[in-house]
């Protein structure tokens, strides 16, 4: 049994904490590792090593932290196939999806190696005579990022390497359901030439995000997971002082209108539906069809999902397993719910034939249709395969229903009327829109985050509210003596 630990001042490291959290082959059902939960003592090693660390790292040039970028880039480049194995065998999605994920995280990378333009202050010359004024951007000292299971490489990368591009030294707690990967990441950065302490992971569960909230070194945290935790951890965070950005849960909702190209619409359902078992946070769960087009639509999705392939993601399965054993279960009880509950079930995941071992944990793509807003498959984040159809009159009635959702993280809007489209960007409250794109996963260079219930606290990550995040602005006013300084004035300063 693999014993899983952390890594702190450039080497693993096991800590001092004697509890233990299982981690399985969603796809077996086997558990292949033990994952160390560390203690408070040992979140405080790693939070100390990293306090070292970013005295010195805060005055390494932006050439130096560039140059450890690139070469970081290359690396992970260069062994993307093995990142995307082992996030298969600790998450489950199948490895063309894991290859995705690595290839996002990838062009966050990308972006922090420009970080010499990003990391450009302003100046003013002359803002009174022979005065100038400029900004300056810097580091925070430690910061801690802690991520959810759904997306083991390409969450922590939209943090770390801003963070570290910054000048931050990092303490990163990934989910303990697969931690691996981001092991393999921090030992990849050391070898492109990150100093010792730079970038430190502690696995664990809430006595480790607990001991990171409270500790007095860390100055900001950027959270990703559910609603309810990221509530906590902002409260918690900014009520000990700490910058927070702590983006939560969703319930993503895709709008069909009745003039849409129904086949792209019922391609866009099942992709971003179905894909990594609808373990996203940008998964679309809830599809309101606009009528009369909703008998038409639910037909062709359910003809696209007879022909997908559930199984074990090493095998080239178009769907891996859920998580855990725990999550599959829960799943499947919505499953039951929406039966009981009236909605019409066009496709049950819970008959599927998987092609995998009968020990994974399985659950099937489910298609719900007439589905209505007060049953729990609408009301709740049911985070697995599980599409809902809501069916409306009007393009009120569907802008109505997706602004009094209380997530506003993702959207998409299918139509061939670009004034309709237009309408819903300026209208929805919602944080990221897609128009006739289902996933509207911003790219590196701009900014990923939701509104309302998906996001407490106001910068979103990566793009320039990572760099806004992760350092903070000094403004220097600036005069060189000349022979014509002088005289006492008591007047509050103005230009002159
Ligand atoms: P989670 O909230 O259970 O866990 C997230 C992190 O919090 C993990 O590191 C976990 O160890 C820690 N944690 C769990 N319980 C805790 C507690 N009681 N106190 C302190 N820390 C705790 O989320 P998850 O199940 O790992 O991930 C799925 C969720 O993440 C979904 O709700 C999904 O929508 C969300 N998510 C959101 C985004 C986004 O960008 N908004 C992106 C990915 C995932």
């Amino acid at each position: 049994m693999t014993l899983i630990g952390h890594f702190v001042e450039g080497k693993r490291f096991v800590g001092t904490s004697e509890r233990r959290g299982d981690v399985f082959d969603p796809a077996t059902g086997r558990r292949t590792g033990e994952v160390a939960l560390a203690s408070t003592a040992d979140v405080a090693v790693a939070v100390e090593a990293a306090a070292r660390a970013a005295r010195s790292w805060r005055d390494a040039s932006l050439a130096k932290r560039s140059a450890v970028l690139f070469a970081f880039r290359e690396l992970v480049h260069a062994r993307r196939d093995r990142l995307a194995e082992v996030i298969t065998a600790e998450h489950g999605k199948v490895l063309a999806d894991a290859a995705g994920e690595v290839q996002r995280g990838l062009e966050v990378i990308e972006y922090a190696c420009g970080i010499p333009s990003a990391l450009r202050g302003a100046f003013s010359e002359n803002v009174s005579t022979e005065v100038d004024s400029y900004t300056l951007r810097q580091p925070l000292g430690v910061v801690a990022v802690i991520s959810p299971f759904n997306f083991p490489v390409m969450v922590p990368l939209w943090f770390v390497p801003i963070a570290v591009a910054c000048g931050n030294a990092v303490v990163l707690k990934p989910s303990e359901k697969d931690p691996s990967a981001v092991l393999l990441l921090a030992e990849w950065f050391a070898e492109a030439g990150l100093p010792d302490g730079v970038l430190n992971v502690v696995n664990g569960d809430k006595e480790a995000v607990d001991a990171l909230l409270d500790h007095p070194e860390v100055r900001a945290v950027s959270f990703v997971g559910s609603t309810p935790i990221a509530r906590y951890v902002y409260q918690r965070g900014t009520a000990a002082g700490k910058r927070v950005q702590a983006l939560g849960g969703a319930k993503n909702h895709m709008v069909v209108l009745p003039d849409a190209d129904l086949d792209l619409a019922a391609d866009a359902a099942v992709n971003a539906g179905f894909g990594s078992a609808g373990e996203r946070c940008m998964a679309i769960s809830a599809l309101v069809a606009v009528e009369p087009i909703g008998d038409a639509l639910v037909a062709r999705i359910a003809e696209r999902m007879a022909g997908l392939r559930t199984g074990d993601g090493r095998r080239g399965c178009d769907m891996g397993p859920l998580v855990t054993a725990a999550h599959a279960a829960r799943v499947r009880s919505y499953v039951e719910a929406g039966v009981a509950a009236g909605a019409v079930a066009v496709v049950d995941g819970r008959d599927v034939q998987p092609d995998g071992d009968p020990g994974g944990f399985w659950l099937g793509p489910t298609l719900f249709d007439r589905v209505t807003p007060e049953m729990s498959i609408y009301t709740d984040e049911i985070f697995g395969p599980v599409l809902s159809v809501l069916r409306v009159g009007s393009y009120a009635e569907a802008l109505e229903l997706v602004n009094a959702n209380p997530y506003g993280n993702g959207t998409a809007i299918f139509t061939n009327d670009g004034g309709a489209a237009r309408r819903y960007q300026h209208e929805v409250e919602v944080g990221m829109v897609g128009i006739n794109v289902p996933i509207p996963v911003p790219m590196a260079y701009h900014s990923f985050g939701g509104w309302k219930s998906s996001l407490f606290g106001d910068l979103h990550a990566h793009g320039e509210d990572g760099v806004r995040f992760f350092t903070r602005a000094k403004v220097v006013t600036s005069r060189w003596l000349d022979p014509r300084h002088g005289g006492v004035n008591l007047g509050f300063p103005t230009q002159s």
